[in-house]
C-alpha cells in the first residue's frame, strides 16, 4: 500500500507517525512544500529564551497531545502554565476578569457580584439568566447570538467576546457555536439555562481538582520540540520530503495521482492535512470542494519582544490580558510570557506577546512586517506604560490562517465527508478546517484515522476486556457518515436477573427459632444448588448485602435461557423465606459482547466474557444506564467513527482499572426500561468512586450517558446469610 501525506505540520507528522507504526509493510510519504516542519508550530530558542512564534501551548485536557507527547518520550519536560489573575483592557483601564467566571461566564455569585468591570444592570441582566430558557430552536447559531441571548450585551461585549474571538480569530457574530463551542449548548439544554450548567461544571472540576492546575500545556524545550521527536523517531518505512509543494492532486481509475515540482506519482490512499485554501489544487472540476476552497479565514500577527524588568516601574499583573472590541487599538491581547511560562525567560526579563488583528480591520494584511512592530510597540508602550526599548522584537505575520467554522459549520463538513467516503476510497481529509482548529485536535483526528484504518484492515483480533461500554457501538470505519449507521453487531450469552429484595425483619423476628433454622435450610439449600451450577459452569449467580435503604439482599443469576431464569425465580418465590423479602428492584438483561474487534463468537476470550464465573470479589456496584436521544445529542444518530473514536477514549478509562475491577455489560433492549446493566465488582469500593467519577469527564458519559440508581453491596456467603438472618 502506498500512502501520501499532504502536508508536514503537527497533523500531518503525527498521522505519518501512527500510521507507520499501525502498518510497517506500507509506504508513505509526507509531503511538505516548505523547507521545514512543523507548519505553524515554531519554536525559535536564543540567549537563554524559548520564544514561540507561532501557538505557545495546548489546552491541557484535550488529552490526545499529551498522550502523543508521552509516547515519544517527552513527558518530563511538560509543564503547565502559572495561574494568575487575567485582565480586560477596556477603554484605557485595566479590570480583572471576575473570579470563577468561565472564558466569561459567571459561575460563581461573589466575585462576579464584586467585579467593578461591568455595570449594576449588566450583572443583573447576565444572572437573569438563572431564569431564561435553553436557546428556542435547534438549528445551529452564532457564538454571538447564544451568548447574547443568554447574558445580555453588556457582558458579551467587556468579556465573552474579546475572550473567545481570540481563540478563533474571528467575528462572533459569523461563528457557529455548535461548530466551535457544542459543550455550552448542551449544558444549556442539560440543566435549563447556561449559568446553572456552567456552575454544574465548574463544581465539578473543582471537585476533581482541575480548577486549581493551570488549563494551559507546554513543553520545556519548546512545542517544536514535539515536531523534532516526531521526525527523529519516525518509522522507517516513512519516507520525508520538504520543498515538495503539491500542485495538484486528482483521483482515477483507483489511484490518486499527486504531481509536485518533482514529478507526478501513484498513490492508494491519501491524506490531506493543509489549511482549506491548499484545495484550490486539489480535486479540481469536483464543486463539493467548492465550500471548503472558500472557507473564510482570519488574520491575526503576533509581535513578540523583550524588555528589562527594569523597564517598568510596577510589576506586572496576572499573566495577561484581552482587549474588548470597542477599545480603539489594533491590538487584541498580549500575553506576559515571563510570567505565564516563566521557564522560558531570563529572570531579569519581560517578554511580551502582542495579538494584532481584529476580525473587521485590515491591518494586518496591509503593513509591513516593520510596521506591525512598530504599531504594535507604540500601542503596547501606550498601554504597559514601560520605557526604553525592547533588547529584541519578533514578527510572525500569519495572513489567512485561522478558519472561521462558519454557522453551519458542522453540516457542510459533514456533507463533504460522506461525499469524499462515496466517491474517493481510501482518501482522508483531516487538520484544521474541519474539527477544531487547536494543534491537540489535529493529532487526534490523525490518531482517529489510523485507529479506523486499522479496524478496517483488521482481520480476527482477541477482544480484551475493556469496560462494557467500549463494546457497546465501538465499529470505527474509515469517513464520517451522517445519519443512521449499520446497528453494531452483538453476541449475546447467559440471560441475567439482578432482584433487589428488602427484608422484612420485624416479620422475620416474629418467627420461633425452629422456624427460622428451618426456613434458612431450605433457603441454604436453593443456594447450594447454585452454587454446584456455578462450580460445574453451567450458571452462575452471586449474591449481595445492600447498603442504604434501596434494598437488604440482591441476587444476581445468570442462567442459559429465559426460562432457566424463570425456573429459578419461581423456585425463590415459592421458598418459605421468600414471604420476608420485599422486592425492590429487578433489572432483567443478557450478556453482552459488541463484535467491534470482528472476533469470532468462539474466540476464548468471547465465550469467557459471555458466560462468565461471577467472581467473588468483595464487593459489587450495579447500575443501569442508556444512551442519549434527544434532538442535539443523540448517540444513536452518530457516524460509526465518532462512537468508536469516543468509546475507545472511554475504553481506556476502564482499562486502567482493569487490574483492581472487573466488568460485566448486560444488554436490555426489549427486556426493560434502560438499554444496559453494568455491574462492578471490586475487592474495593474507592475504585467505583474512582471510574464512576473518571468516566464523568469523558465525553462519551458527560455527553450521553443517562444513568439509573447505583446500587452498591458485599458479597454475601453462607456465614453472610447466618449473620444476615441473625
Ligand atoms: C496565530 C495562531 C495562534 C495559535 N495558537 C494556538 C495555541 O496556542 N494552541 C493551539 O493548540 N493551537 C493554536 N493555533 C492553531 C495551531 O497552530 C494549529 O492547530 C496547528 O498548528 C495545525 O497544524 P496542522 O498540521 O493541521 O496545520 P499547519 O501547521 O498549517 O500545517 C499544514 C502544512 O501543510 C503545508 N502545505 C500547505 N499546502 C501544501 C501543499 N500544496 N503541498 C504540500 N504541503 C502543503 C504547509 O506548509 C504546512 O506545513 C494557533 C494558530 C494561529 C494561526
Amino acid at each position: 500500500m502506498k500512502v501520501a501525506i499532504i502536508g508536514g505540520g503537527l497533523t500531518g507528522l503525527s498521522a505519518a507517525y501512527y500510521m507507520g507504526k499501525a502498518f510497517p509493510n506500507w509506504d508513505i510519504h509526507v509531503l511538505e512544500s516548505s523547507n521545514r516542519w512543523g507548519g505553524k508550530v515554531q519554536t525559535k530558542r536564543r540567549d537563554g529564551y524559548v520564544v514561540e512564534v507561532g501557538p505557545d501551548s495546548y489546552l491541557a485536557r484535550k488529552t490526545s497531545m499529551t498522550d502523543l507527547v508521552q509516547e515519544l518520550g517527552l513527558g518530563d519536560t511538560l509543564v503547565r502554565n502559572a495561574t494568575g489573575e487575567s485582565y480586560i483592557y477596556h477603554q484605557g483601564q485595566m479590570k480583572p476578569i471576575p473570579g470563577g467566571s468561565i472564558i466569561g461566564i459567571p459561575t460563581e455569585f461573589l466575585p462576579f457580584a464584586m467585579s467593578s468591570l461591568l455595570s449594576w444592570f449588566g450583572k443583573l441582566r447576565a444572572g437573569l439568566d438563572i431564569f431564561k430558557k435553553p436557546y428556542p430552536g435547534n438549528e445551529d447559531m452564532s457564538i454571538d447570538a447564544f451568548f447574547r441571548y443568554h447574558l445580555g450585551d453588556e457582558l458579551v461585549n467587556l468579556l465573552i467576546e474579546p475572550l473567545l474571538s481570540g481563540i478563533y480569530g474571528g467575528d462572533l457574530k459569523r461563528l457557529s457555536l455548535l461548530g466551535t463551542f457544542p459543550e455550552f449548548r448542551q449544558l444549556e439544554q442539560k440543566h435549563g439555562n447556561l449559568v446553572k450548567g456552567m456552575m454544574a461544571m465548574q463544581g465539578m472540576r473543582k471537585q476533581s481538582g482541575a480548577a486549581t492546575e493551570g488549563q494551559f500545556a507546554q513543553l520545556t524545550g519548546g512545542l517544536e520540540s514535539l515536531v523534532d521527536a516526531l521526525v527523529e523517531q519516525m518509522p522507517k518505512n516513512v519516507s520525508l520530503h520538504t520543498s515538495t509543494e503539491v500542485l495538484e492532486a486528482s483521483y482515477t481509475d483507483k489511484l490518486y495521482t499527486v504531481q509536485t515540482q518533482n514529478g507526478t506519482d501513484s498513490y492508494d490512499r491519501l491524506v490531506i492535512t493543509t489549511p482549506p485554501k491548499a484545495y484550490e489544487k486539489f480535486f479540481l472540476g469536483d464543486e463539493k470542494f467548492e465550500d471548503l476552497r472558500h472557507m473564510e479565514q482570519s488574520s491575526c500577527a503576533i509581535v513578540i519582544m523583550s524588555l528589562p524588568k527594569s523597564a517598568f516601574t510596577k510589576p506586572l499583573q496576572g499573566t495577561g490580558f484581552v482587549i474588548t472590541r470597542s477599545t480603539e487599538t489594533p491590538l487584541t491581547a498580549c500575553t506576559y510570557i515571563s510570567s505565564k511560562w516563566p521557564q522560558t525567560t531570563p529572570q531579569d526579563k519581560v517578554v511580551l506577546r502582542v495579538f494584532l488583528g481584529k476580525p473587521t480591520d485590515s491591518t494586518v494584511d496591509t503593513h509591513s512586517e516593520e510596521e506591525l512592530c512598530e504599531l504594535a510597540l507604540s500601542e503596547i508602550r501606550n498601554i504597559l506604560k514601560f520605557t526604553g526599548n525592547p533588547e529584541w522584537i519578533e514578527v510572525v505575520r500569519l495572513q489567512k490562517s485561522m478558519p472561521q467554522y462558519e454557522v453551519g459549520h458542522k453540516e457542510r463538513v459533514a456533507t463533504l465527508m460522506d461525499h469524499a467516503q462515496e466517491h474517493y476510497p481510501g482518501l482522508a481529509l483531516i487538520g484544521t478546517p474541519f474539527k477544531g482548529v487547536g494543534m491537540p485536535d489535529g493529532i487526534k483526528q490523525a490518531y482517529e484515522l489510523v485507529e479506523a484504518w486499522k479496524e478496517e484492515t483488521k482481520e480476527v483480533v482477541p477482544m480484551d476486556t475493556h469496560t462494557e461500554s467500549v463494546h457497546a457501538g465501538a465499529t470505527p470505519m474509515h469517513g464520517h457518515t451522517t445519519g443512521l449507521e449499520k446497528v453494531p453487531e452483538t453476541y449475546e450469552g447467559w440471560f441475567s436477573l439482578h432482584a433487589n429484595y428488602s427484608i422484612n425483619f420485624e416479620k422475620w423476628r416474629s418467627w420461633s427459632a425452629e422456624q427460622q433454622i428451618e426456613v434458612l435450610q431450605s433457603f441454604k439449600a436453593f443456594i447450594g444448588n447454585l452454587e454446584t451450577a456455578h462450580e460445574a459452569h453451567t450458571s452462575s449467580y452471586a449474591m449481595y448485602q445492600i447498603n442504604g435503604h434501596k434494598g437488604d439482599i440482591m441476587f444476581w443469576f445468570l442462567q442459559p435461557s429465559l426460562q432457566d431464569l424463570n425456573e429459578v425465580e419461581l423456585t425463590l418465590k415459592k421458598l418459605p423465606i421468600f414471604s420476608v423479602l420485599q422486592p425492590e428492584s429487578s433489572f432483567v438483561s443478557v450478556i453482552e459482547v459488541s463484535n467491534y474487534v470482528k472476533s469470532p463468537k468462539d474466540h476464548p476470550k468471547v465465550q469467557a466474557r459471555l458466560y462468565p464465573k461471577i467472581p467473588r470479589l468483595a464487593c459489587m456496584c450495579f447500575y443501569p444506564m442508556a444512551k442519549q436521544r434527544n434532538l442535539t445529542d443523540n448517540w444513536y444518530m452518530l457516524d460509526r467513527q465518532s462512537r468508536g473514536s469516543m468509546m475507545r477514549s472511554h475504553g481506556q478509562i476502564g482499562k486502567k482499572y482493569e487490574d483492581t475491577i472487573k466488568e460485566f455489560t448486560t444488554g436490555a433492549f426489549g427486556m426493560d426500561d434502560w438499554e444496559w446493566g453494568i455491574t462492578l465488582m471490586s475487592d474495593d469500593p474507592i475504585q467505583f468512586k474512582k471510574i464512576v467519577n473518571e468516566m464523568r469527564f469523558d465525553e462519551v458519559s458527560a455527553r450521553f450517558g443517562i444513568f439509573g440508581p447505583f446500587t452498591i453491596g458485599t458479597i454475601l456467603d453462607m456465614d453472610g446469610i447466618d449473620h444476615l438472618f441473625s
